[in-house]
């Protein structure tokens, strides 16, 4: 089995988890793309990394699903080997409103996408990684947003919510399996030029904002993944439980 380290990113056929996924192969990461629908755009990523000289599969997978995740990481298993580092990254938001336009059925959609997808896969990387079970460690980066804080009034409250859970669920796992090699943190990106902004129904929404970020400005794709890097990287061999804020200063 090969030593080198390997990295499962969700919804990593762009935006955030695109430029994590490149950046981490950069750093002698094997890579898993996994991703929704996006084949095209997942294999252009994989293209990428591979024309640099970087080990990279892609994997669909709805990690909303058990059944999905746990096909996720049997590929890895077998196709790259021990996993090192998890980034939780797939996530979704859906059209900006008040909380009573927000149907049972769209919360529900929007806590199975960004919560329990981010709780199936961290309970496959534990059983793998953990010193308790047989593994040797690693590392889990889990993405949640400056909106866990602001709770997105008038936008979605369902979606800060779901974030608001991921922040509780890296502190709790992170104590959780502290003593077992694995450190668990988190990321918490205020606003980002991705397609993301296009499924609230704003594609502009970053430019409409950015007068309100303390730097004038909205943030890269990349300066998240670089967030996202240092966390899962032997530097920050000392941080679990802990987050960064790549904001601007909001
Ligand atoms: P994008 O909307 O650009 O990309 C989302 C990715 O998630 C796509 O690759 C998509 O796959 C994948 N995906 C969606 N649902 C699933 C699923 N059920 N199973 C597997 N993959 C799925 O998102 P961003 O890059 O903007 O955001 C990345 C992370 O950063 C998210 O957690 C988001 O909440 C967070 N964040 C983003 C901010 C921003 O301003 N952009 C700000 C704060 C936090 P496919 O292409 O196949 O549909």
């Amino acid at each position: 089995m090969s030593a080198q380290k390997v990295a499962l990113i969700t919804g990593a056929s762009r935006g955030i988890g695109a430029e994590t996924a490149m950046l981490f192969a950069q750093h002698g990461y094997a890579v898993c793309i996994n991703y929704l629908s996006n084949a095209e755009a997942a294999y252009a990523i994989k293209h990428h990394i591979e024309q640099a000289g970087g080990r990279c599969i892609t994997v669909q997978a709805d990690v909303s699903l058990a059944d999905d995740v746990d096909r996720l990481f049997a590929t890895v298993d077998s196709e790259l080997g021990s996993i090192s580092a998890l980034v939780n990254n797939a996530a979704i938001l859906a059209a900006q409103c008040r909380l009573e336009d927000i149907s049972e059925q769209r919360f529900m959609n929007i806590l199975r996408t960004n919560v329990l997808s981010c709780f199936l896969c961290c309970k496959a990387a534990v059983q793998r990684m953990s010193t308790r079970q047989g593994g040797t460690g690693g590392a889990i980066v889990n993405l949640s947003s400056a909106a866990s804080k602001s709770g997105s009034p008038n936008e979605y409250i369902d979606y800060a919510a779901s974030k608001g859970a991921i922040d509780t669920l890296t502190r709790g796992l992170a104590l959780e399996v502290a003593a077992e090699g694995i450190r668990v943190n988190a990321v918490r990106p205020g606003l980002i030029y991705t397609e993301m902004h296009a499924s609230g129904g704003e594609a502009l929404r970053v430019d409409r904002l950015k007068s309100k970020i303390p730097m004038l400005r909205g943030g890269r794709p990349k300066e998240v993944a670089q967030a996202i890097l240092w966390l899962a990287s032997e530097h920050a061999s000392f941080v679990t439980g802990s987050f960064i804020d790549p904001t601007g200063g909001l």
